[in-house]
């Protein structure tokens, strides 16, 4: 089951980036190939009930695996960047984070009006991130499809947080 095996290569590394944070690092993940392609494959296996006309992803943990998972589903990605890093003219929305806080930025054409756009990350903690992720798409007249993620941190409830924007959140790991 894809859900053990992510559990097993996940690491755990506490007290990062502050005190009382266990940090669940996916880099080990990157280095088994086969995993990679499987978990790609899962991922979009649970969008298989939505319409996702667009990835969003976020930077930067949310590029690795939404590119791979837009090319595997035929559709365009898009990135959603930190403050400061698109070059073109650009949307922006802050939002705090588990740790700290931070602001998204989207290309102002990164979307059509009214298309459907999952928005990817590796992890769900709080549900910040997403939030401003969802505003952005909303600002530029697209729709929130739903989102996914690979490791979803259940007990800090960012899940009941994003059923304003979608009922549609899948993770494939759940703590
Ligand atoms: P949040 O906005 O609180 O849902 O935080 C999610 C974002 O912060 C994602 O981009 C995660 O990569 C990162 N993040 C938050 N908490 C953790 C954690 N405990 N382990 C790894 N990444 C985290």
């Amino acid at each position: 089951m894809i859900e053990t095996k992510i559990k097993q290569i996940v690491r755990d590394v506490n007290d990062f980036p502050k005190p009382g944070i266990v940090f669940k690092d996916i880099t080990p993940i990157l280095k088994d190939a086969v995993l990679c392609n499987a978990i790609v494959a899962a991922l979009a296996d649970q969008l298989s009930e939505i319409k996702v006309d667009v990835v969003a992803g976020i930077e930067s943990r949310g590029f690795l695996f939404g590119l791979s998972l837009a090319n595997y589903l035929g559709v365009p990605f898009v990135p959603m960047r930190k403050a400061g890093k698109l070059p073109y003219k650009t949307v922006q929305h802050s939002y705090d984070l588990e740790y700290g806080s931070a602001t998204l930025e989207i290309h102002e054409d990164a979307f059509l009006p009214g298309q459907n756009v999952l928005i990817h990350d590796d992890l769900l903690a709080t549900g910040g991130t997403v939030i401003a992720a969802s505003r952005l798409i909303e600002k530029l007249g697209a729709v929130v499809a739903g989102y996914s993620f690979i490791i979803a941190l259940d007990f800090l409830n960012g899940r009941d947080r994003l059923l304003e924007f979608s009922p549609n959140n899948y993770a494939l790991a759940s703590y």
